[in-house]
């Protein structure tokens, strides 16, 4: 249980409604700036405006998927103020509170390190990718319906990058019956690939593989679908580029050779905003969970 623990929630969008809900029944003293336009009020929290006095008896800040933007502001969805969280605000914090987000920005990076106040990046942790993962490829395979005339079952699809998201991809498409290629930097993720009955291959050959392509997921977060790779494709080939902005894809050079191609952000809050949610409250709660032991234990 969180009882006697104080959290203050500053903005966001569905998904914190799923961590509010169970951090109030683990009965956690619970403060929601940024909620105003709820058509339900949360019964065990408390609704505050933001002031730097709510800050000072605070255990934990929990911020929305990215805290804030390069200047402060907040995102809350529920609300229609303008929300600026100030270095005012997080110097008013004790030193034990934590602040926790999904990425931060270096505004926030910044002020957090200036008061020597943790700030807990969500979405940088293993098992949070990870499940974030599952939404991330379902959205995207929802994205591969609506923009082919053709079923994944039987498309050559490509994958490129092998990490948390690319394996959940590569194995949901190979589900759905798609021939599915992935493109793999290190050995030994080519013969785990092989193991798993992919296709693999070096991306460095990734010009080489795209030939037969009906859809490209891409995970890798540099430029590696680059001018020379689209120009290799047919011009039916779909890609999905998952990593995040810019992208790896030469965009500008795929509209020019008629190849469809989108940037597809945040798609577990698009598509599954609870199951996204409740990856993020089963997490938070067990780690201020471990918080509090620590607190009661005098550490
Ligand atoms: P990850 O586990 O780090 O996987 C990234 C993969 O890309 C790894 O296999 C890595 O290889 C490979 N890679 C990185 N740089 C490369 C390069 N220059 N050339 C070839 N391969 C390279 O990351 P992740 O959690 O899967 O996330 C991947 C991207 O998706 C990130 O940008 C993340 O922010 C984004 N994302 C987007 C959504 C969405 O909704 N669109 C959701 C979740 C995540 P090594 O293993 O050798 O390093």
């Amino acid at each position: 249980m969180l009882t006697g623990t104080h959290v203050t929630f500053i903005g966001g969008d569905a998904r914190q409604l799923e961590v509010i809900k169970r951090l109030v029944e683990l009965d956690a003293s619970v403060t929601l700036i940024g909620f105003d336009n709820l058509s339900q009020a949360f019964s065990g929290a408390t609704s505050a405006e933001l002031s730097e006095a709510v800050f000072t008896e605070q255990d934990a800040i929990l911020l929305p998927a990215v805290g804030t933007d390069d200047n402060g502001m907040v995102d809350a969805v529920f609300s229609s103020r303008e929300l600026k969280l100030t270095e005012a605000h997080i110097s008013r914090l004790p030193k034990h509170a934590k602040v926790y987000t999904g990425m931060a920005k270096p505004y926030l990076k910044k002020i957090c390190a200036k008061y020597e106040i943790e700030l807990v990046e969500l979405f940088e942790r293993d098992d949070v990718a990870i499940y974030n993962s599952i939404p991330t490829a379902e959205g995207a395979a929802m994205l591969a319906m609506q923009h082919t005339d053709i079923t994944i079952h039987g498309s050559v699809c490509v994958v490129t990058g092998f990490g948390r998201t690319g394996i959940t991809m590569a194995r949901l498409l190979q589900g759905f019956g798609a021939k599915v290629l992935v493109g793999v930097r290190r050995d030994e993720h080519f013969a785990r690939a092989f193991e798993m009955g992919f296709l693999p291959f070096h991306t460095r050959d990734l010009q080489s593989h795209v030939g037969d392509a009906d859809l490209l997921f891409n995970t890798v977060p540099s430029l590696i679908i680059t001018a020379q790779v689209i120009a290799a494709m047919p011009p039916r080939t779909v890609i999905i580029d998952l990593a995040s902005k810019p992208g790896g894809t030469d965009f500008r050079f795929a509209e020019k050779r008629g190849i469809k191609s989108m940037l597809a952000p945040g798609l577990p809050g698009i598509v599954a905003p609870k199951t996204a949610g409740r990856i993020i409250a089963s997490v938070v709660s067990q780690l201020l969970m471990e918080d509090s032991a620590k607190r009661g234990n005098g550490q």
